[in-house]
């Protein structure tokens, strides 16, 4: 580096430490970038202030650019499952740039990653790749429409499945946030064609199929909703929607691109489906499945899979179109193996064990205060519900949670050195690095906390 460029640099980071040169950062980003992000869910709306622009993270801190370290229960919204810059997976990532960045034909890394997800996920029988869950779910729907003849698609209030504009109906997660039922710019016929029913209501779902049945092409649901803190399914109830779904030529689309290789390492449909072989609740399959965040560990892969015959139903098989220039991108594809790599069951069972010392602690620490709160909890996916003495089910009732209490539970929380996902309606996500000592932190931080 040439010596005046090497002091300039110094003098941007030491700027950067600073409160003017933070705040310098803050201002230029909501100038730029509407309300100073690209995706709404990273601001802070919903707990007050303004977000710190993120430098760098390691293992389970996260480091903001002024300098100071958080324990991370954000992790890229559950993307960074292995930890931050996990040495496998960052030298992985590293190779794979030297070779190139991107050819527009397939590469062999592609289909180890396909392969790769259907040795875990059996319902994948066919993968494609793409780059958000967002384009999975929105090409998912126009296969089920394509393959059954008919228009509806059957959503759960609260379940998120991205920004495609038949979904932004009662979603969950930056929308449940915003307090926003529904998004500008959704025409009426598009919402027309969506129809929302409560998570969980076995009555209204059989309901809707014993009017609709006929018009309805598929039943969207994430495989346990995480989008407004994580619901678990009632016992049978992905089990029912697959045989309704079944019984009225509708295909089931299950939503798995939080959940999947996270929940477990089958996602949460391999969390129903191990309980089943051990005789508890039905066995089930769902005929699509959406994945994204782990499959990528960082880098931007999602996939759709499912039955054989209704994949083959996509160009340049089939009638059903979809493409992307960047779809299955060799480097993001490596960070995807890398990642799977990483995360064996040993892996699993201490991320496991992680996110019990995080999710038990604070409900101690909690109890200990008074606070009257619930537990959500699917597989390694937690969340909590203050103000609420039982755990939610349907969107309406995750409402009733005390957000006032959280913001000031997420600031403590902050000051002691833990950043949350700001915002009640998240997940708190766990990795690979947050070992016994950066649990504990956690758990010390939430101690100290009185609403
Ligand atoms: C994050 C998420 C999506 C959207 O994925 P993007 O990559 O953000 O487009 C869809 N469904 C669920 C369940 C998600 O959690």
């Amino acid at each position: 580096m040439k010596p005046h460029r090497a002091l300039n640099s110094l003098l941007a980071k030491a700027a950067l430490r600073t409160d003017s040169g933070r705040k310098g950062w803050q201002a230029r980003a909501a100038a730029v970038l509407p309300g100073g992000v690209n995706s709404p869910v990273r601001a802070w709306n919903g707990v007050g202030g303004d977000p710190v622009p993120i430098a760098s993270a390691k293992g389970a801190r996260i480091t903001d650019a002024s300098g100071r370290m958080y324990v991370d229960m954000v992790g890229s919204w559950g993307a960074g499952i292995a930890g931050h810059a996990h040495p496998h997976v960052v030298s992985a990532v590293k190779r794979a740039a030297a070779k190139g960045l991107s050819f527009g034909a397939t590469t062999d890394g592609e289909v180890l990653l396909a392969e790769r997800i259907r040795e875990r996920y059996a319902p994948a029988e066919r993968v494609r790749l793409v780059s958000t869950g967002t384009e999975a779910t929105m090409t998912a729907l126009r296969l089920a429409r394509a393959a059954t003849g008919r228009d509806v698609v059957v959503k759960f209030a609260g379940c998120y499945h991205g920004h495609a504009d038949p979904f932004l109906v009662a979603a969950g997660s930056g929308l449940a946030t915003a307090g926003v039922p529904d998004s500008a710019g959704v025409t009426a016929s598009t919402a027309a064609d969506t129809l929302v029913l409560p998570y969980g209501d076995e009555e209204a779902l059989t309901a809707a199929f014993a009017e609709h049945g006929d018009s309805i092409a598929a039943v969207i649901s994430e495989a346990a909703p995480a989008n407004m803190g994580v619901v678990a399914p009632p016992a049978g109830f992905n089990a029912l929607i697959a045989s309704l779904c079944r019984n009225e030529g509708a295909v089931f689309i299950l939503d798995e691109v939080l959940t999947g290789f996270r929940a477990g390492p089958a996602g949460y449909w391999g969390v129903e489906r191990d309980a089943a072989a051990s005789g508890i609740g039905p066995v089930w399959t769902p005929d699509l499945v959406t994945f994204g965040k782990v499959i990528g560990g960082g880098l931007p892969v999602a996939a759709l899979g499912g039955r054989a015959d209704l994949m083959e139903q996509l160009a340049p098989v089939g009638p059903v179109y979809q493409a992307g220039t960047l779809s299955g991108n060799p480097v993001a594809v490596a960070a995807g193996l890398a990642t799977f790599d990483v995360m064996d069951a040993a892996a699993y069972e201490r991320l496991a064990d992680a996110a019990d010392a995080v999710r038990e602690g604070v409900t101690e620490a909690l109890m200990a205060a008074g606070v009257t709160h619930a537990v959500g909890r699917a597989g390694t996916l937690f969340s909590f519900f203050l103000g609420l003495d039982k755990a939610p089910l349907t969107f309406e009732q995750v409402s009733a949670q005390d957000t006032k209490a959280f913001v000031s539970l997420f600031h403590h929380m902050r000051a002691k050195g833990v950043s949350l996902p700001p915002s009640a309606y998240e997940a708190w996500f766990v990795s690979l690095a947050h070992d016994e000592k950066t649990t504990r932190r956690v758990v010390d931080a939430a101690s100290s906390w009185r609403p």
